[in-house]
């Protein structure tokens, strides 16, 4: 660790509610090659909308940079995201210069999995840990609508065997659940996945960005998807591993794997969020409903030290008060309506 960049000894970096900083979400890529209805829908990302640049998006130079600052900071866990990640050029070699930061405990990816088949050996050799594969439905028309219209369930599956057999550990799998859509489905997806080691995760569906019309009542409420569950195989709830886990943990009583919840909007969890945000072209975000984020490329590009771009990080953290999630559930009038889309900073 470079000693100038280092904190005051004893000092703990924690932001207005004593939360730690913990993990660090990457989005390295704006675009996307679907257009699932919940994050990027069609009507608004057209073809004639304008993506960043690419000389616009932080370099892997760049990233690897600040990726080490919040490493110095606390930061033992990284997550690549997007947008779609896989379809950023090049990115096993950021794996690879990500790998190499001392302190970096778990490295891990979030994809739709389309991509995944051709590159998770390659991935796996340049020291990814593990990988998250959005795959909301089995069936065929119901992935569609929910992918807008694109790439089949049978190619993420593929996707996911690659990375199983690539040694990537654990396989999570990540399903949006709405109302009407796909929830008839969950069952095979369980039945799918039950006895494979890979984990199913309910995400519910929440009001992020602005422009995917959230509704409430497409919304299907963590615990009503127990229910049902535990309906047809029991089930039971298993211990958090650690403070920040945003999932939820069960597990089939008859030994066949784990199950996980993220209630994002029903339990929120900010209490425990421990999560920066750096967007594609270089905003630190502290929130995924943040307004607005603070730039770190200008710093970065204009020449500034890591001992300046390291007293940025250390403001925004120490006078972060984030908890949206928790408002909304109190249903306060600070809730806004102004925020970030999720492909931009990534999920
Ligand atoms: N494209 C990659 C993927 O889909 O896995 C990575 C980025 S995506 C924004 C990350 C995760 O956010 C995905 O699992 C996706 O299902 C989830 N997500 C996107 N919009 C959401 C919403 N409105 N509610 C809940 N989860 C959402
Ligand atoms: Fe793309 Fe992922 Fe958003 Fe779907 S959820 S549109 S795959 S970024
Ligand atoms: Fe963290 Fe913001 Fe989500 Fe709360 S709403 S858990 S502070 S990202």
């Amino acid at each position: 660790m470079n000693s100038e960049t280092k904190l005051p000894a004893g000092h703990k970096l924690e932001d207005r509610r004593g939360r730690p900083l913990k993990d660090l979400r990457i989005s390295v890529m704006d675009r996307c090659n679907f257009r699932c209805p919940y994050c990027m829908p069609e009507d608004q990302y057209h073809r004639d909308f304008q993506f960043l640049h690419s000389d616009e998006r932080l370099s892997f130079r760049e990233i690897s940079r600040v990726a080490r600052l919040f490493v110095e900071r606390g930061v033992t866990k990284l997550r690549l995201t997007g947008g779609e990640p896989l379809l950023r050029p090049g990115l096993v070699d950021l794996i690879g210069e990500l790998s190499l930061i001392e302190g970096v405990e778990d490295l891990a990816l979030t994809t739709n999995g389309i991509l995944l088949a051709q590159h998770a050996a390659a991935l796996k050799g340049a020291g990814l840990d593990r990988v998250t594969v959005s795959l909301d439905a089995l069936d065929e028309a119901t992935f569609r609508r929910m992918s807008g219209g694109r790439g089949t369930p049978e190619r993420v599956l593929e996707g996911i065997d690659a990375a199983i057999e690539a040694g990537l550990d654990p396989v999570k799998v990540n399903t949006v659940v709405q109302r009407g859509i796909n929830e008839r489905g969950i069952y095979a997806l369980l039945e799918r996945f039950r006895h494979t080691g890979v984990v199913v995760r309910f995400i519910e569906y929440m009001d992020v960005g602005t422009l995917n019309k959230w509704n409430e009542k497409e919304l299907v409420p963590s615990s009503e998807l127990v229910e049902r569950i535990a309906e047809r195989w029991p089930i039971r709830p298993l211990e958090a591993g650690y403070r920040g886990e945003v999932a939820e943990r069960w597990e089939f009583e008859d030994g066949a794997g784990e199950i996980g919840f993220i209630s994002s909007v029903t339990q929120p969890f900010c209490g425990d969020c421990t999560r920066a945000r750096l967007s594609s072209d270089g905003g630190l975000y502290t929130c995924l409903f943040a307004a607005r984020g603070t730039d770190l490329r200008g710093p970065l590009r204009a020449g500034a030290d890591d001992a300046e771009l390291g007293q940025i990080i250390d403001r925004v953290w120490s006078n972060r008060a984030d908890r949206y999630s928790e408002l909304r559930a109190e249903g306060g009038r600070e809730v806004r309506v102004e925020k970030i889309e999720m492909y931009y900073i990534g999920g």
